[in-house]
């Protein structure tokens, strides 16, 4: 299918699904039906893909609305009917579909797109942690909060969150695995049918048969932390001697038992020479991702805030992670949004020279590497950037809701709690939350940037150096002004 084509058929889609009959329609079959027990829409694609042969009368309705326009989609993606089937027999899959179609329902079809549920959500189940690390979001230390919810009511957490139709739940922390419940939450995620993943330094996973019980519990991805390639360097911002050795063990355990691993490394002036060497460890090992974390002054990261990279660093370091994924198996992410701009700078330097892309067809964005060629990169700027509040959300030990794990825990950005507050309203009308998806609300220099869809600057780190959801990121070589002016401001606010 020619990319004319495939383009004509998104626009097709977007005629049928974005106006205001169809997209009240969508928010009326997006319903729970308590007769098949599930979102009319998940059962509806269950019955299209054939895992459920019956249904009442109002999912089998929603089967027929439903089916022309996963037909029209698939097609515009490019996707063969049979594999269109064999993806969504997967019920990860079908569910981030359901979340797409109620986010068109919801809000229709934006730049950068808003879901009907966070895709994502980072949940610190405990402030407890093995280690000390310095740059830790969380202040985590020894012992757990003593406001930390009870294993029931994290439990009620879960069910909560499935029913308003996340996606992804990764349990973090403080470190995940030292909570005495942890299988059992990721147990109950997988079979409410959420996609399970734990965010983790890696030392309880040292231990093979310790990866085998979470792989039996139902966890599919791990991500672990790995500062450097250099023992000396990571335990010391780990502030654990021996650290590193059982890390390295673990990211292996995980991937000799089959799953998805990323490898993340949080960025700053102490370590980030030591990048090429530590990706090259991580495809030795065999993780399927590596992902640069952001430095964000926050936590304990307000202490070491002068080894946050000035944006000329930041930049060097993304451009040479960017050059570096044509080389590798392992495919690199970052959680700098400005990642997508270094990419696109690249590339465009690269056709004008060559005439033509001389990378691999892939579209950066914060979370997801997808591979788009021509046209359809187009839809990066509907994956967008900066997914706080948008594609992704947080929650503490104790239930408090904020947009990202990166922002600071003060009244002005928690948006509520997940036991004591309904979570769908949260999601659909929070003020905040819509501040951080709105690119159009940003200040400058990032309102009038080029990039503001598929970057938009990270509002975590606008939030902790300015007070402002809105405020420019800081930390890009086009907001230099601002990074400037902090440099020479005697008392910069951080939190
Ligand atoms: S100015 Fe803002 S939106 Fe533009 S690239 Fe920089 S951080 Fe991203
Ligand atoms: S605020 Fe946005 S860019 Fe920054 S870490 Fe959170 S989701 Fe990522």
């Amino acid at each position: 299918m020619g990319e004319a084509s495939a383009v004509n058929a998104i626009q097709l889609f977007r005629t049928i699904v974005d106006n205001p009959i169809m997209r009240r329609i969508l928010r009326g079959f997006s319903k729970h039906c308590d007769k098949d027990g599930g979102n009319r829409l998940e059962i509806a694609l269950e019955l299209i893909v054939g895992v459920r042969k019956k249904a009442c009368f109002k999912c089998q309705i929603s089967k027929k609305i439903l089916a022309p326009i996963i037909r029209v989609a698939a097609k515009g993606f490019g996707v063969p009917d049979s594999k269109m089937k064999e993806k969504f027999a997967d019920p990860a899959w079908r569910r981030g579909l359901v979340n797409v179609i109620r986010g068109i329902g919801w809000f229709g079809v934006r730049h950068p797109f808003v879901p009907g549920a966070p895709f994502q959500i980072v949940w610190n189940i405990t402030k407890a942690c093995n280690l000390k690390c310095i740059h830790c979001y969380e202040s985590a230390g020894g012992k757990k909060d003593p406001d930390e919810l009870s294993t029931e009511d994290v439990l009620k957490g879960i069910d909560r969150l499935a029913d308003a139709g996340c996606v992804i739940l990764a349990f973090s922390g403080g470190e995940p695995t030292i909570h005495p419940d942890i299988l059992k939450f990721i147990k109950h995620a997988h079979q409410k049918g959420i996609y399970a993943a734990v965010a983790t330094n890696g030392l309880a996973f040292a231990s093979r048969e310790t990866v085998k019980e979470y792989k039996r519990a139902g966890l599919e991805f791990a991500q672990i932390s790995l500062d450097a390639a250099h023992a000396e360097v990571h335990d010391k911002f780990r502030g654990v001697p021996g650290a590193f050795e059982k890390t390295v063990k673990g990211i292996k355990n995980c991937v000799d038992e089959g799953l998805f691993v990323e490898v993340a490394m949080t960025i700053t002036k102490a370590n980030y020479k030591e990048m090429p060497a530590t990706v090259e460890l991580a495809d030795k090992l065999g993780a399927r991702w590596f992902m640069l974390y952001n430095f964000v002054p926050v936590g304990r990261g307000v202490e070491i805030i002068d080894l946050d990279l000035t944006p000329d660093e930041r930049e060097q370091v993304l451009t040479l992670c960017w050059e570096k994924m044509k080389t590798m198996r392992i495919d690199l992410l970052s959680t700098a949004p400005q990642f997508a701009k270094v990419a696109q700078d690249i590339e465009e330097r690269n056709m004008k020279l060559h005439k033509e892309s001389s990378s691999r067809d892939v579209v950066p964005t914060h979370f997801y590497n997808p591979q788009l060629s021509g046209q359809l990169k187009r839809l990066a700027d509907f994956i967008g950037g900066c997914g706080a509040g948008r594609f992704y959300m947080s929650i503490e030990p104790n239930g408090d809701l904020y947009p990202c794990v990166f922002f600071p825990h003060e009244k002005q950005v928690k948006v509520g709690n997940l036991l004591t507050d309904d979570f769908e309203p949260i999601w659909r009308y929070n003020e905040l939350l819509w501040e951080c998806r709105d690119k159009d609300k940003l200040a400058e220099n990032c309102r009038s940037c080029k990039y503001k869809y598929t970057c938009g600057g990270c509002r975590a780190r606008a939030y902790n150096y300015f007070h402002n959801v809105c405020a420019p990121d800081p930390g890009c070589t086009l907001n230099k002004e601002y990074w400037l002016k902090l440099k020479n401001m005697k008392n910069r606010h951080v939190n």
